[in-house]
């Protein structure tokens, strides 16, 4: 038996094959789960969507548009997610967007007010307007799990709004943690090291930062994006029952080099 066994809930962010989020619904399903996968709107989407899923080899996937800046779409995705699976177990917040303009060296001081506030509104505060949902539909409590980058809390050049948005990630997740926790729902982040995804090739000198991690990291080697699908299971199932507000570092272990 699974460790998900029988479990239901949302997966956010599929692109790709190569996404975060497609490798978290494999890693799901082998583990039993079933779960929506709501998607930007449009017709390129949804094919692309369901050719990742495809490779995932999950039968006839539940895909619904939404796009997470917008209210009415997010209410319209919960309703439907209702109606199919009428209580949730777990949901994976794997979205990020920032005007790649400015993720490169030397801009963060140019960054406009618009798209620093686009970057966190699509990468932060859809974390708590998707948990306000989900926890009307977790009777049984339930993990809430969102992606996050050693960004958050070092200066990476290139990075930059990014890294601010990941920072104010991190904090709701505390938050959420800390109000959720009493209707039993966890809410933890998972930092993972990088992976060649459509997000991350949008950050300029990011094959720097592969090679430096190659070089630098305790296990001299980039993560797998299936190393990220385990530490998701883990997250989702019993086995992490007593942990909440936490960040996990999925990063060949980076983040605790000191030189
Ligand atoms: P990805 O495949 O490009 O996934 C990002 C997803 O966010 C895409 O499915 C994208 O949809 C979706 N998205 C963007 N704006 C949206 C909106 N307004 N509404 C709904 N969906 C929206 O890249 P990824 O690397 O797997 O990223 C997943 C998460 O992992 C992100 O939070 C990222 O910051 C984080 N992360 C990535 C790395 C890495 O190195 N790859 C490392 C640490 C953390 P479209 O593609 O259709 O626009």
């Amino acid at each position: 038996m699974g460790l998900l066994e029988g479990q239901r809930g949302i997966v956010f962010g599929i692109a790709n094959d190569r996404s975060i989020a497609c490798h978290i619904a494999n890693a799901f399903a082998k583990e039993g789960a079933t779960c929506a996968f709501p998607h930007l709107p449009g017709e390129k989407s949804e094919r692309r969507v369901r050719k990742a899923l495809d490779g995932a080899e999950i039968v006839d996937p539940f895909l619904i548009p939404c796009d997470v800046s917008n209210d009415d779409e997010l209410d319209a995705t919960f309703v439907a997610i209702r109606e199919k699976f009428d209580s949730i177990d777990f949901l994976v917040h794997s979205v990020a967007f920032a005007d790649r303009t400015y993720l490169k060296p030397g801009v963060f001081a140019d960054t406009p007010r618009d798209v620093f506030a686009q970057a966190l509104d699509i990468s932060a505060y859809s974390l708590v307007s998707m948990a306000r949902r989900a926890k009307e539909m977790m009777p049984r409590g339930g993990s809430i799990m969102g992606m996050t980058y050693y960004g958050s809390d070092k200066a990476v050049p290139g990075y930059n709004v990014m890294g601010v948005a990941k920072a104010a990630l991190e904090a709701c997740t505390r938050y959420l943690a800390l109000e959720l926790g009493e209707k039993g729902i966890r809410v933890n982040t998972i930092s993972a090291g990088p992976i060649k995804t459509l997000s991350s090739m949008a950050v300029g000198g990011i094959d720097e930062i592969f090679k430096w991690v190659e070089q630098k990291a305790p296990l001299h080697r980039n993560i797998e994006g299936g190393e990220v699908g385990k530490t998701a299971v883990y997250l989702a199932s019993d086995l992490s029952s007593g942990v909440t507000g936490e960040n996990i570092f999925v990063d060949s272990g980076y983040n605790i080099v000191g030189l």
